[in-house]
């Protein structure tokens, strides 16, 4: 039976801890484990490397790791996908699903903005991949024969662009899908239920929520997370326990903080929309910035981050990073705290100018992750911070 989302975020991954006689995730920091008969471990050891589950035994810990699955585990039910796999980063978890793809020296369509060091994984000739630009409805034309998949970003880092990911995925037809779900969270949106092929989370923000673990995962359907646990078992990207187990125990949060975030950044943006040192606001909850409707029917809510642009450009941003006093100016985001950061400065530096501007991301523009203080006294600070530009 389905339950909703916070009894799933506070419930998920732990149905047998009673039967355990534990409270909180066991936390099994093993890297190898005995094995009751040396037939176990063949066969355990068989059935992780087809990508499948131990059978009786871990056997080492890169293969599989009790702690982490049950944090997998989780996140599958959230997002509402068969399966979730865990990486040491979202870079980690992101490219894998290229190489299950079989992204590697083929064709790629990809539509801007993404993540800085996605779009650079894609566009720098390191994976050799030959990438095509585009805008969503161009999609469908801009396939080949050898196109291994759609990369979009959803809401997209950092300029909170929409992308219809039903008409996406329509468009993009028989080719796989991968959508960046990191700025919605699950609790927000669950693109796996939209018909898109791969999830994937840094789960270094919001699903962490304290600015403390680096992670990533991937939710998929059971035969695509086989790929990506063979990948993971033989390139290594793994999440180590401890993260994990910190994972979890902030899991059942993630609700609740996503919720008060999401009205911190609601009401900045309305107030930072009135504002005559900003020229322009960028939050899904701006009528603005969602044209097709897409708040209410792809996504739960507008989220808890935003980006606006200043008149006085790049020097008036870098003055408001330098004045902000609770709000901590650093990159990231879906932390507990607010924070600030200069997207063509930092988080996009890589992507270049050319890049930059086709995604819409300009000299003064500042991207801010709200956190769940009180929100008058974040736009105090941030009211202070613009008087000075
Ligand atoms: C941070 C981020 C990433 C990269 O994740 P890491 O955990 O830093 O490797 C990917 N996509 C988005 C949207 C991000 O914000």
């Amino acid at each position: 039976m389905a339950t909703g989302e916070c009894t799933t975020a506070v419930h998920a991954g732990r149905h047998d801890f009673r039967d355990l006689g534990v409270h909180a995730p066991p936390l099994d920091r093993s890297t190898t484990y005995p094995l009751t008969s040396l037939a176990t471990g063949t066969a355990s050891l068989g059935a992780m490397a087809a990508g499948g589950a131990p059978q009786g035994s871990p056997v080492y810990a890169r293969l599989h790791s009790p702690t982490v699955a049950r944090w997998e585990a989780a996140i599958a039910e959230l997002e509402r996908a068969d399966e979730a796999v865990a990486f040491a980063s979202g870079m980690a978890g992101i490219t894998a699903v290229l190489v299950a793809a079989g992204a590697v020296g083929r064709h790629v369509v990809a539509v801007r903005p993404l993540y800085g060091c996605t779009d650079h994984l894609l566009q720098s000739g390191l994976l050799r991949c030959e990438v095509d630009w585009v805008e969503p409805d161009a999609v469908a034309g801009a396939l080949r024969p050898d196109t291994a998949l759609v990369v979009v970003e959803t809401p997209a880092n950092p300029t909170l662009r929409l992308v219809d990911l039903r008409a996406l995925v329509a468009a993009a037809g028989d080719v796989p899908v991968l959508v960046d779900n990191t700025f919605a969270t699950p609790v927000l949106q669950r693109p796996l239920e939209l018909g898109v092929t791969w999830s994937a989370h840094s789960a270094t923000k919001a699903l962490s929520g304290h600015g403390d673990v680096m992670a990533g995962v991937v939710a998929t359907s059971a035969e695509r997370a086989g790929e990506l646990r063979q990948i993971r078992i033989l390139t290594g990207g793994l999440l180590d326990a401890q993260a994990a187990y910190l994972l979890h125990r902030s899991l059942p949060t993630l609700p609740l903080r996503v919720r008060a975030a999401q009205a911190n950044a609601t009401e900045l943006a309305a107030r930072l929309d009135r504002h005559p040192a900003v020229a322009a606001v960028h939050h899904p909850s701006l009528p603005a910035c969602d044209p097709l409707g897409l708040v209410g029917r792809q996504m739960d809510g507008p989220g808890g981050n935003l980006a606006f642009d200043l008149h006085g450009g790049y020097e008036a941003a870098a003055q408001v990073m330098k004045a902000v006093e609770l709000i901590t100016p650093a990159v990231s985001l879906g932390s507990t705290d607010t924070l600030v950061q200069h997207p063509a400065g930092l988080t996009h530096q890589i992507v270049g100018e050319e890049g930059r501007a086709a995604g819409g991301i300009t000299p003064g523009m500042l991207r801010l992750s709200a956190g769940i203080e009180d929100v008058e006294d974040l736009w105090r600070d941030l009211a202070a911070a613009l008087e000075l530009t």
